[in-house]
C-alpha cells in the first residue's frame, strides 16, 4: 500500500509558482548560513505580508558570489524533481544579487545555467520567469525585459510581476510587458493576491487587459467577481495558484475557506504551487495534500489540476508527451490508501509540509 505523500509525490507536477529565492532548500541555506558563522530559521509565523516581504529580502545577503548563488540554484532543481516536478519555471529576480555579485547579464546567466545544469542531471524541463518586483521602476523593469528577451529560447520562458499589489495600478509596466510579450516571453503576472473583494478582482482584470497577462500567480480573488471568474475559465487562463502561501499570509482565513474550490467548480484551470516553500515550510507535494485532505479532491481531480501544467505553451513538445504518458500512468498505478474516503491519520503529513502557522488548521 502507497501512503498518500508518497503517492502524491510521485504525481507528475509542473511547479510555476516557485520564487527561486523563496525557493531555495532549507537545508542549503542553512548549510550556507552555517559557513559564515551563522544560522538560518525561518520564523514560526508572519503578522501580515509586509512582514514577510521583508524577511524574504533578507535572503540574497546570504549569497556571497556566483558560486553559491549557482549551487543553491541547482540544490532547488534536484529537490523540485525529488518532489514529482516534470516542468519547473521559478521566478528569478537578478536584480537582487547585482550589482554586489556582478552585472545584470552575468547574475542572470549564472542562474540560467545552474537552473538547466540542474534540468540535466536530473532529467526535469526548467524555464525561469524573470520577475520585477512591482515597487520597481518602469525603466528597469524595461531593461530587466529586454534582458529576459536575449534569454528566449535558452532559459527564460517568462516575464512577471511579483510583490504586493501596486495600488496605483500596473500601467508603468505596460511597455515592459509588451517587450517581452513581442520577444515571446509567456507575461506572469501577480494579481489578486493581497488586494481584498474590490481591488483583487480589479487587479486581475487590469494584469489581462493593460499587461496582456498570459497567467495569473495567486489570482484567488476573483472569486469576488463572477464574471471574471468566467472570463478565466473561457480564456483558459491558468491561475498558478499557492493555497499554504495564503494561509500563511491571511490572504486565505482558512484552508477549508480557499477559494481553490470555487475557481476549480467554475472551469478556471489552475495549478498548485508553493511559492515560497522556504518561508512557509510547505512544499509543492504539501499542496496536493491540502487538496485531497482538505478539499476532498479525488485522483482524477488532482490529475486534472496537474495537467493544467501540461498545457503551459513554456513547455517543450516532448517533455509534454512524458508529463502526459508519466499522468496517465499515475491515474492507472496502485491508489489504495490514496482516495479520500481512506483512513489518513493526522500526522500523516511529514513535518516539513506542514507549515508551522497553519499546522492547526491543518488537523482541524
Ligand atoms: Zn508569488
Amino acid at each position: 500500500m502507497v501512503g498518500m505523500t508518497e503517492r502524491l509525490r510521485a504525481l507528475p507536477k509542473a511547479h510555476t509558482h516557485l520564487h527561486l529565492d523563496g525557493g531555495y532548500p532549507l537545508a542549503a541555506v542553512q548549510r550556507l548560513a552555517r559557513a559564515q558563522g551563522g544560522s538560518f530559521e525561518r520564523p514560526a509565523r508572519f503578522r501580515d505580508a509586509g512582514e514577510f516581504f521583508t524577511a524574504y529580502g533578507t535572503m540574497p545577503a546570504l549569497v556571497r558570489d556566483l558560486d553559491d548563488l549557482a549551487a543553491l540554484c541547482l540544490a532547488l532543481v534536484h529537490a523540485e524533481a525529488q518532489e514529482g516536478v516534470l516542468y519547473l519555471e521559478p521566478s528569478i529576480e537578478p536584480q537582487l544579487y547585482s550589482p554586489r555579485l556582478g552585472d545584470l547579464d552575468t547574475v542572470t546567466r549564472t542562474i540560467v545555467d545552474a537552473l538547466q545544469r540542474g534540468a540535466a542531471e536530473t532529467g526535469i524541463e526548467v524555464g525561469a520567469n524573470l520577475t520585477v518586483n512591482t515597487g520597481l521602476e518602469a525603466g528597469l523593469a524595461e531593461d530587466l525585459a529586454r534582458l529576459a528577451a536575449r534569454f528566449v529560447g535558452a532559459g527564460i520562458t517568462a516575464f512577471g510581476t511579483a510583490g504586493p499589489d501596486d495600488p496605483t495600478g500596473p500601467q508603468r509596466f505596460e511597455r515592459a510587458a509588451r517587450l517581452a510579450r513581442d520577444a515571446g516571453l509567456q507575461v506572469v503576472i501577480h494579481a489578486g493576491q493581497t488586494g481584498g473583494p474590490v481591488d483583487g478582482p480589479a487587479s486581475v482584470r487590469a494584469a489581462l487587459d493593460v499587461l496582456g497577462a498570459t497567467r495569473i500567480s495567486h489570482g484567488v480573488h476573483a472569486i469576488h467577481d463572477p464574471e471574471l471568474l468566467a472570463r478565466l475559465a473561457a480564456e483558459g487562463i491558468v491561475c498558478d495558484v499557492c493555497p499554504a502561501s495564503n494561509l500563511a499570509l491571511g490572504v486565505a482565513a482558512s484552508l477549508e475557506a480557499h477559494p481553490a474550490p470555487a475557481m476549480l467548480a467554475a472551469g478556471v484551470p489552475i495549478t498548485l504551487n508553493a511559492d515560497d516553500p522556504l518561508w512557509f515550510g510547505a512544499d509543492i507535494t504539501a499542496q496536493y495534500e491540502i487538496a485531497r485532505r482538505v478539499w476532498g479532491i479525488d485522483d482524477a481531480g488532482l490529475a486534472r489540476i496537474a495537467g493544467n501544467g501540461v498545457r503551459l505553451p513554456s513547455l517543450s513538445a516532448p517533455v509534454r508527451a512524458r508529463f502526459e504518458a508519466a499522468l496517465e500512468e499515475w491515474i492507472g498505478s496502485e491508489a489504495d490508501g490514496s482516495g479520500p474516503d481512506a483512513a489518513v491519520p493526522d500526522d500523516s503529513l511529514p513535518n516539513d509540509a506542514a507549515p508551522d502557522a497553519s499546522a492547526g488548521r491543518l488537523a482541524r
